[in-house]
């Protein structure tokens, strides 16, 4: 995916913008849950732990201020997690103040819940331009296999989906507030771990 260079900012901060891996390489895949942590996560730890799977969860503040002891399950876990906003709001149609609490207010709550910050970011509906990009160095996370199980709602479709576009380097987007979405993982994590891929933090998947 081509993504356009941002603006300078005064301060200098520009985040990244990663997609996936390029370039080939070990059959590496990161599997990203947004929206959460929500009534589902727990049963999706559960299918992730049973194929010693780790994943990234992206969270919404709110949501993790609401069930603080379900997000440091995560950490615990060995997930990783990423911001996602405080309130979920497309941040190109905010100004760059607004912008930067929606992220503090997040990294703040996951901080109390967890002990760890955040230390990438992903923009609500992939929405990104350059004012977003200068609030802050953190790399913003988006993807290249979209399962659309938001719209879908349909557990063979989403994890055949999954499975279908899976590439060495990709990075999958789920939202772990969907029931059908849960249901489809231990699906995925069978067939991709049966094709050799191993499922790692976005953090592992670039190396950091
Ligand atoms: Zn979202």
């Amino acid at each position: 995916m081509a993504v356009e260079p941002p603006a300078a900012s005064p301060a200098g901060l520009v985040a990244p913008v990663l997609t996936a891996r390029s370039g080939g390489g070990p059959k590496h895949v990161a599997l990203t849950f947004d929206d959460g942590p929500g009534p589902h996560t727990a049963t999706l730890l559960r299918h992730l732990a049973a194929h010693d799977a780790r994943a990234t969860f992206f969270v919404v503040g709110r949501n993790v201020a609401a069930d603080p002891g379900l997000a440091r399950r995560i950490v615990a876990a060995g997930h990783q997690i990423g911001g996602h906003t405080w309130s979920h709001p497309d941040l190109t149609t905010l100004p760059p103040a607004a912008i930067r609490a929606e992220l503090a207010r997040t990294d703040r709550a996951v901080r109390a819940a967890t002990g760890v910050t955040p230390k990438i970011v992903r923009p609500p509906y992939g929405a990104l331009n350059a004012t977003v990009r200068a609030q802050t160095r953190r790399p913003m996370v988006l993807w290249d296999v979209d399962t659309e199980d938001w719209r879908l709602h349909d557990t063979a479709v989403v994890a055949r989906r999954a499975i279908r576009q899976v590439r060495p380097g990709s990075v999958v987007l789920f939202h772990d507030i969907h029931a059908e979405t849960v249901r489809a993982i231990p699906r995925v994590l069978r067939c991709l771990s049966a094709r050799g891929y191993r499922f790692v933090t976005v953090d592992q998947l670039f190396g950091g």
